[in-house]
């Protein structure tokens, strides 16, 4: 597991993002908050405070279940213990794949990643007994969150994530905005095309049926040696490997990246954000080329938009995701 301490600028001085935090000056009696980022394959983990991670680790799903799930966190939970010593901890966030009701707490509509990840309380991952409060949100919202804070705290940052999924967040004075019941910013399931491409939401024509990795697979079933190279359970590099020398593959996600961009702009004529952060493994992994995506996404946008927001990539990579799961936990906390 390796271990990595990042530092967020503009807290406790102007530290350049590769600059690492001075740890040894903490406290052993800090508090700190433990941040989970729940993934299709793995749990990325990590402790810190608001102004960074002090540590950073990921455990892959020994098995995709709710049992598999729960038996890594117990493992994290027990490393934590031997590291820091549970009692630090003050807090638990959670950043999770789908959408959380804001009345219930449970996850809602379907995960086709993880079929049994809905209808629970991610919260109870954590065994109560422990006594120590959780706090979860989707995890786009949650990486949105970390990159909101990375550039400061006043920013108005939008999110997108692209991976065997779309996700979206919007942060707003810092804070996560989540609509009325929590299901806000679900920029995967807006209408691409009516009457379109059938959606693992059970409806058609969704922005993510024609741009996510699952997405774009599907698309592909037709053409010949589809049902070889893109099984169930394949990922980006059998994408991009099976695309290479086929013209209609790559055609396909050309297309993907065209509707991509047309969204982007969509989010920014009606949000008007200081900046759209793109991030997730398909983005890491060239599954788009991103200047390709910021130019195009760029001339779909009216003049003062194209010329005022700006489109980058997402700075922490996959370890926005903890370290945002770790400010929601702080912010849950009151902390800030
Ligand atoms: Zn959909």
């Amino acid at each position: 597991m390796a271990e990595h301490r990042i530092v967020v600028p503009g807290v406790g001085g102007s530290s350049p993002l590769t600059h690492p935090i001075p740890w040894i000056n903490m406290s052993t009696n800090d508090t700190l908050q433990l941040g989970l980022d729940i993934g299709g394959s793995s749990i990325k983990y990590g402790w810190g405070c608001k102004s960074g991670l002090q540590f950073f680790g990921s455990i892959h799903h020994q098995e995709k279940s709710l049992a598999g799930f729960k038996q890594s966190i117990g493992l994290i939970l027990e490393e934590c213990r031997q590291k820091v010593g549970l009692d630090r901890i003050g807090a638990v966030g959670i950043g999770t794949p789908g959408t959380i009701d804001l009345q219930s707490s449970k996850l809602v509509g379907v995960n086709p990643n993880l079929p049994f990840w809905t209808n629970l309380d991610p919260r109870d991952l954590i065994p109560p007994d422990l006594n120590i409060p959780v706090f979860c949100d989707n995890d786009a919202n949650v990486m949105c969150l970390a990159e909101a804070w990375l550039r400061g705290p006043d920013k108005k940052v939008a999110g997108i994530t692209v991976g065997s999924g779309i996700g979206c967040g919007f942060v707003i004075d810092g804070k996560i905005y989540r609509g009325a019941h929590g299901y806000a910013m679900e920029l995967g399931h807006t209408t691409s095309f009516a009457d379109g491409e059938p959606c693992f939401c059970g409806r058609n024509g969704c922005l993510e049926a024609y741009t996510s990795v699952e997405g774009l697979k599907r698309r592909m079933q037709n053409i010949p040696g589809a049902e070889d190279k893109l099984f169930a359970g394949s990922g980006l590099r059998e994408l991009l490997d099976f695309s290479q020398d086929r013209i209609e593959a790559r055609r396909i996600i050309q297309e993907g990246l065209k509707t991509l961009a047309r969204g982007i702009s969509d989010l920014v004529v009606i949000l008007d954000p200081d900046v759209v952060v793109l991030g997730g493994g398909a983005m890491d992994g060239g599954l788009y080329s991103f200047e390709e995506l910021v130019q195009t996404a760029k001339s779909f946008m009216p003049l003062q938009n194209a010329e005022r927001t700006s489109v980058e990539k997402a700075l922490e990579g996959n370890r926005a995701g903890v370290l945002g799961a770790v400010i929601l936990a702080s912010q849950g906390l009151g902390s800030f």
